[in-house]
């Protein structure tokens, strides 16, 4: 039985009323089911970490180095239970945690372990000559975090690492249906001999502990991945106490092909942009805009891959594609595409549930849809499941239009040979990340984050440091003069 709590080292059980569980989605077997953590909980979370705040933060960054260093190795030798643990919890195919998930985590942590020691700032300097300014970086105090169940790994990572390599103590809330790694992260922490209390873990539903964590006096921080209609809660609750707030929310990302694309990579990175975690990727290809000369070939070849994916049960390695993370999941992704049916658009692939040996999971076939309007609902809302949908467009003008009419803003990808079409649309594409004959990479040193209704603030990179430290100006006069000349421009004193 899970605990649901994690403070100050210890597991405890939670002592909410609501109990909470974890069902693998692949067949809909009861992995766990515990009580969940309470606002009691979170307040013992939080004070946990206070309570550990100000040794950790006062420590050399080569200390918080050497420990990170610690957790990447104890991460490395358990590689392989983690990735069942997330296979399971969350439906994943267990190539892609091997060979995703797991070891893109690792490398955070060297990264972060790398990072903790490299702060930046501006030049110390008399810029005005009466004075050196020196610029220091601080930690902000506890952290309050809450994540989606589609990268619990990934995004407890994301979540823990900058903050605690800046010198910050955490709390987190990983998604109630998807916490066990997190769980096991924690408890690695310890083992890898980072201080009780800097990584406290709260398992509760959003509306109790996640609000008693968003709403906590002791709380400075909230960094919140999920969605944007969430996310909007959490910044309004935030308000009250003035948190700094950074939010990693939805995302409706285009993939761009032009006319002089390489046909057969741009299909094949539909595939891949699309389909990746069963289209739960905030940054997947959800919308194909394809140059009307190639709009009919991309979706024969977009549909004719579709077709050959194999759906299977996620522990087998020849599997492609794993299920929805649970059954509600499955349920929401066939609404969008019955109700894009019903508006006129057309299902060339896909757009049901497998049956036979599959039925017992979550599981939805890859669908391409074509003929769908700008303005429906499948082209404009998150679908959060694997759905593309292809729409056809004239001119290079027409086609970056299209890409930036959403609220959204967090990734995007154009498909060209000509160097002046990449450069002209990574400029005006608005969105976090715009990639160039790719779609979905990231790497440690680099930002991710939104623009517009995908949120603000950057995870991964230094650049998270933005969002983790305090950035502070200390000035120190260097005349030693009681009577400095500027005091006159205020009060000329006695002459
Ligand atoms: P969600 O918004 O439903 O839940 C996210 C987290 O918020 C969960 O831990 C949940 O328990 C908690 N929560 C729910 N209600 C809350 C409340 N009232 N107060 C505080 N916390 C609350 O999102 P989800 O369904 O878990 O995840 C999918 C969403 O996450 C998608 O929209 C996806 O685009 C987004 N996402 C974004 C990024 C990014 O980097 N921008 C990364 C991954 C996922």
């Amino acid at each position: 039985m899970t605990a649901a709590v994690f403070a100050d080292g210890v597991f405890r059980a939670g002592r909410s009323t609501a109990v909470g569980g974890v069902v693998n989605p692949s067949d809909g077997s009861v992995i766990d089911s515990f009580s969940l953590a309470s606002a009691a909980d979170v307040d013992d979370a939080v004070s946990a970490a206070r309570a550990a705040f100000p040794q950790w933060s006062a420590l050399p960054p080569a200390e918080r180095s050497a420990a990170l260093l610690r957790l990447a190795a104890r991460l490395e030798e358990r590689a392989d239970e983690y990735a069942l643990v997330e296979t399971r919890q969350a439906g994943k195919p267990i190539r892609l945690t091997t060979g995703f998930d797991v070891p893109g985590s690792i490398d955070n942590v060297a990264f972060f372990a790398g990072a903790a020691r490299n702060l930046d700032g501006k030049a110390s300097a008399e810029w005005d000559g009466d004075h050196t300014s020196v610029i220091r970086r601080e930690p902000i105090g506890v952290i309050g975090s809450i994540a989606p169940w589609n990268y619990p790994l990934q995004m407890a990572m994301w979540k823990i690492l900058p903050a605690i390599a800046a010198g910050n103590t955490i709390v987190l809330k990983p998604a109630e249906i998807t916490p066990l790694t997190s769980l096991m992260l924690a408890e690695d922490c310890i083992a890898a001999g980072i201080p009780a209390g800097v990584v406290n873990v709260v398992v509760g539903t959003g509306p109790e502990a996640g609000e008693a964590l968003v709403s906590h006096p002791h709380v400075a921080m909230v960094s919140f991945t999920g969605s944007t209609g969430v996310g909007k809660r959490v910044m309004n609750l935030a308000t009250e106490t003035v948190k700094r707030v950074h939010l990693e929310l939805g995302g409706k990302a285009p993939f761009v092909v032009f006319d002089d694309a390489d046909l057969e990579a741009a299909v094949h990175g539909a595939v891949a942009g699309s389909l990746i975690n069963s289209g739960q990727d905030c940054t997947a290809a959800t919308r194909a805009y394809v140059q009307r000369p190639l709009y009919e070939a991309f979706v024969a070849g977009v549909a004719d891959l579709f077709a050959g994916v194999r759906l299977g049960p996620t522990e087998d390695p020849d599997t492609d594609l794993g299920p929805l993370v649970s059954q509600r999941q499955a349920e929401r992704v066939a609404g969008f595409v019955e109700r894009a049916s019903r508006d006129g658009a057309r299902v060339v692939v896909g757009g049901r549930a497998p049956d036979g040996p599959l039925a017992h999971g979550a599981y939805y076939e890859p669908t391409v849809i074509v003929e769908a309007g700008q303005d429906s609902e499948i082209v404009r809302d998150e679908v959060f499941g694997p759905v593309l949908a292809i729409l056809p467009f004239d001119s290079d003008d027409d086609g970056l239009r299209l890409a930036n009419d959403t609220v959204y803003g967090l990734a995007a990808s154009a498909w060209t040979r000509d160097i002046f079409r990449g450069l002209r649309a990574q400029r005006e594409i608005r969105a976090g990340t715009v990639w160039i004959n790719d779609h979905i990479p990231i790497v440690s040193e680099m930002p991710h984050g939104g623009f517009g209704q995908s949120g603000f603030g950057k995870d991964m990179s230094t650049y998270s440091f933005d969002e983790y430290t305090h950035v502070k100006h200390v000035s120190f006069d260097l005349t030693g003069r009681a009577r400095k000349p500027w005091h006159r421009t205020i009060f000329t004193g006695p002459t």
